[in-house]
Order: structure tokens, then sequence, then C-alpha cells
């Protein structure tokens, strides 16, 4: 079987699908020719030598969709003309890459119209034994590591205290709302880079998960469990969200850095901080909202844009994990190549197994029929 990497074609996309490191990986347990197309590494420091090295062959780009049997990218294939890379795929291909069928379902119906087949690694079922293809909690690592990089680089202090023969300075106070997989990251980031941490959550498990990182863990003055289906986070009532605001208002007045990751499988971000809430904040204070593409925990944010309100700087951007391409790419191609070897047991062939709760839960399309969403099990 052929494998190709298109370069990701998604304005101001870095990343890439797969490392050298990963090429080399593939050919060794079968995969007769891996094409990656000219410079598709070069945004994320993998040069085209590189990838030859490992086994690679570099081509350009109209080979890749029209010579591989498996195409490996980053963002969902594109339909927007000229730049349709779905016009490009030919019947019987197998493309594996994020795709959020759900939402896209224009997408989902173009890619099944070329007979594909196509598999969403953000459909990946996020249990145990996914946890290696899991690109979802990959990317989120990076975002929340990123955010807090992002929020210093804007902001006029020190994250950590120091005591020096030009004055004793203080530590950075920094709020991170939203205690799952990016915020852990970024509780973990500011807390190595020295300043005062605080987090919170609404599922009642994450308030151990902070503590356990070092950090305090803030609390709302009535009680109500935000954990909902599968681990994630569920809507609150109104009433909870007016006492979140509450306290988010105490500590906008105290806080240098507040980095916002609420969010609710399949629902618009919750609103949490309201322009009052930005205007009580010191000016020079960062507030990075990665919940931006999904709405925004922030009523000033401008999705995709650094703004400043009243001397605060709102980060909006909503390419983090794309912001650290090395690293990003290498997690990704970690979690998609395990993907693509774990449906090839035997050398170099796919098998497609619909009965693994894993492949049925991300495949959207096979040869042009659209499976997605996969059924639901019973509940026990
Ligand atoms: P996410 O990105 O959907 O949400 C981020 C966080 O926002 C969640 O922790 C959620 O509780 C929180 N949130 C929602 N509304 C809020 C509000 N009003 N105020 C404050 N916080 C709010 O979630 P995620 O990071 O992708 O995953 C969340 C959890 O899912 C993880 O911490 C973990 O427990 C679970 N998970 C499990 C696995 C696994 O392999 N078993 C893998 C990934 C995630």
């Amino acid at each position: 079987l052929t494998v190709g990497i298109p370069k990701e074609t998604f304005p101001a996309e870095r990343r890439v699908a797969i490392t050298p490191q990963n090429v080399a990986l593939l050919r060794k347990k079968g995969f007769g020719r891996v094409l990656v197309e000219e410079g598709a590494g070069e945004q994320a420091n993998f040069s085209n030598i590189m990838y030859e090295l490992a086994g690679a062959t570099i081509v350009k780009q109209s080979q890749i969709w029209s010579d591989s049997n498996i195409i490996l990218k980053v963002r969902a294939p594109r339909t927007d003309s000229p730049n349709s890379e779905v016009d490009a795929l030919q019947k019987g291909t197998i493309v594996i890459s994020m795709l959020q069928p759900t939402q896209n379902k224009a997408l989902v119906d173009a890619i099944a119209a070329k007979g594909a087949t196509s598999f969403a690694m953000d459909m990946i079922p996020r249990i145990s034994r996914a946890q290696v293809f899991d690109a979802l909690s990959s990317m989120a690592n990076s975002a929340g590591y990123k955010a807090v990089l992002e929020a210093s680089n804007h902001f006029g202090r020190f994250m950590t205290g120091q005591t020096t023969a030009a004055g004793k300075i203080p530590p950075s106070k920094v709020l991170v709302i939203g205690a799952g997989v990016a915020g852990l990251s970024a509780i973990t980031t500011a807390k190595r880079m020295g300043a005062i941490v605080r987090g919170f959550d609404t599922r009642s498990v994450a308030r151990e998960q902070v503590q356990s990182l070092g950090a305090e863990f803030i609390e709302v003055s009535m009680q109500e469990d935000g954990s909902g289906a599968g681990g994630y986070g569920k809507e609150m009532s109104k009433e909870f969200i007016e006492a979140e605001m509450k306290l988010f208002m105490e500590q906008a007045k105290d806080v240098d850095i507040i980095i916002t990751t609420a969010m609710i499988p399949g629902k618009p971000a919750p609103r949490l901080i309201l322009k009052e809430h930005v205007e009580a904040m010191r000016p020079g204070s960062v507030i990075v909202d990665l919940a931006a593409d999904s709405g925004g925990n922030c009523e000033v944010t401008v999705p995709g844009k650094a703004t400043v309100h009243e001397g605060v700087t709102i980060l909006g951007y909503t390419d983090f994990p794309s912001r650290l391409p090395t690293q990003s790419s290498t997690l990704y191609s970690n979690n998609i190549t395990k993907f693509l070897l774990s449906m090839s047991k035997e050398s170099g062939k796919l098998l497609i197994d619909l009965e693994d709760e894993v492949v049925r839960g991300a495949i959207v399309t096979q040869q042009g029929e659209i499976l997605s969403p996969a059924p639901r099990a019973p509940p026990p």
C-alpha cells in the first residue's frame, strides 16, 4: 500500500501529518511507498531530505492524490474552489485527518460522493485503550502550553517573583478557567514559570487534579457538579454561571493573566468573562481565550485576532497547536501513525474491523457509504 502526505493548505497551518521518524516506521512495517509532497514538513522544520533519508519519495501535490491508497492529513480535506482536495480524491482512497463530521456535513457528503473511505481523528473514542491515538488530547496539551507562552509574551512583567538589587518583584498571578487537558497543561506551564496559579472547573474531579499540580482550586458559592457524559463538562444552570461570574469578577481585580478553556461538547462555549470583567483587570493584563473557535468564553474575544480592550490584551487565536508546529506535528504524527498501524496487523495491509469500538467510532465513510455517527452502545 502507498501512503501519501500532502502539504497542508489551510491558511497559516504549519503542522504536517507525519514526521520522518514515522515515515521510517511505516516503511519498516511493510508499507511499500510513502509519498511526501514537496515542502510538506518545511514549516514544522522537517526538510525534504529528512523525509527522503527516512525512506519517503518526495513528489508534487497531484501525485499524492492520484497515487496514494491512504492519505494522512492534519486538517480536513478542503472543498473550496480552487483549493479543493476532495475533488482530487480517488474512488476507494482512505483519508485519515481531523474531520469534525457533525459540524461538516457537506464535506462528509462530498467525500462519500467520491466513493472514498474516511476516518476522523477527532472522533476516536477517548477510552484508555485509544489514548495513544488521542489527537484531541495531544493538540489540547500543545494549546495549553502555548497559551501561557503567548500570554507571557504579551505581558510586560516576569512570571516568576525575584529578589534583585533593583528591587523585589512579585510573581504574576494566573487564573485558568476549565481544567480539562488544555487547562491542566496551562496550569503546569504557568507553575513551572513561577507564577501563582489558580484553577477552576465545574467537574468536581478537577479539584484534585488542579491541586496535585500545586495550584489553588477556587470555589464558587453554590454546589452543582458539572460532570457530563464521557468525563466532559455539561451545561450548567443559569444560577451557577452567575455565581461563577461573581467569582471571576473578584479574580479579575486580582490576577494578571486569565486563560479560559471552558467547553461543552456539541454546544457553544459558555460565556464566562464579560466586558465588565475585562474592564476590572489592570491595564497590561492578558486574557487568552482558547475557546475562541467555539464562540469564546470571553465577551470581547475576536476569533483569530489579538485585540486590546481598555489596556487589556485579549488573544483569540484559533491556531495554538499550529503555533508550536514541530511539537504538535510530532505528537499528531505519533497518534495518526499508531492508529493506522492498529488497523494493519498484517504487514502493509489494512483491515477495517467495524466490530472494533475505536475503528467504528472514528470511521466516517466507507467506500462512499456514510457510517457516522457510530451507533451508541446501549447503557449497561
Ligand atoms: P473540553 O475541551 O471539552 O472542556 C474543557 C473543560 O471545560 C472541561 O474540563 C469542562 O469541565 C470545563 N468546563 C465546561 N464548562 C465550564 C464552566 N462553565 N466553567 C468552568 N469550566 C467549564 O474537555 P477536554 O479537555 O477535552 O476533556 C475533559 C475531560 O475529559 C478530561 O479532563 C478527562 O477527564 C476526560 N478525558 C478522558 C480521556 C480518556 O482517555 N479517558 C481522554 C481525554 C479526556
